[in-house]
């Protein structure tokens, strides 16, 4: 594990130019991206120690680190693995850019405190795909931008996706996910 207080320098203007946007789906009327980084280097040992600070929607320590975080009334998911940071959605580069400097400076932010944080190597995951496979449609309709409702359950089982993705859920089975996912 690398020494605490190990947080990177980064050249933070580089790291703006190099913000790369892919389509996400939403249900926002402006457009949906998901945003990804690449550092220089490998950030993995620092999960255990944010790990204990931030809302966890799956982790598999010293590889990734799925979590919710809040900025301004906007909630994003933030993953964290190896050297690439993803962020979402966002409607567009400019709102990447100030996601991304934000995020940054939390992050920087959290790192000074290192000494004081125990790591945390307990694993957060999610059901398998095939048990919330059971509360979605099945109809394989691809409008959450899956192939299948089963595509989509394994993105659910992976944090890479959430129940109201699906906009055909009914009130019922969106909220029995829900609470599997808790
Ligand atoms: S939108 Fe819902 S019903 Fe349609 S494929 Fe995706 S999960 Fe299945």
């Amino acid at each position: 594990m690398k020494e605490k207080n190990s947080f990177p320098s980064l050249n933070k203007e580089a790291l703006l130019e190099g913000i790369k946007l892919e389509s996400a789906y939403c249900h926002r009327p402006k457009g949906c991206y998901l945003a990804k980084v690449s550092f220089r280097e490998d950030l993995s040992s620092l999960l255990p120690y944010l790990k204990p600070q931030v809302k966890a929607l799956y982790y598999e320590p010293e590889n990734i680190l799925i979590f919710k975080w809040k900025r301004g009334e906007t909630f994003y998911k933030i993953s964290l693995q190896g050297d690439l940071l993803k962020f979402g959605v966002v409607s567009d580069k400019d709102e990447a850019r100030e996601v991304f400097s934000d995020l940054i400076e939390y992050l920087r932010e959290l790192f000074t405190k290192m000494d004081e944080i125990e790591p945390d190597l307990k694993p957060v995951k999610r059901p398998q795909a095939l048990e919330i496979y059971k509360y979605l449609p099945k109809t394989n309709c691809k409008d959450c931008g899956e192939i299948t409702c089963l595509a989509f359950a394994a993105k659910i089982s992976m944090a890479e996706a959430e129940p109201e993705d699906c906009p055909h859920l009914n009130k019922e089975n969106l909220e029995l996910l829900r609470s599997l996912l808790e």
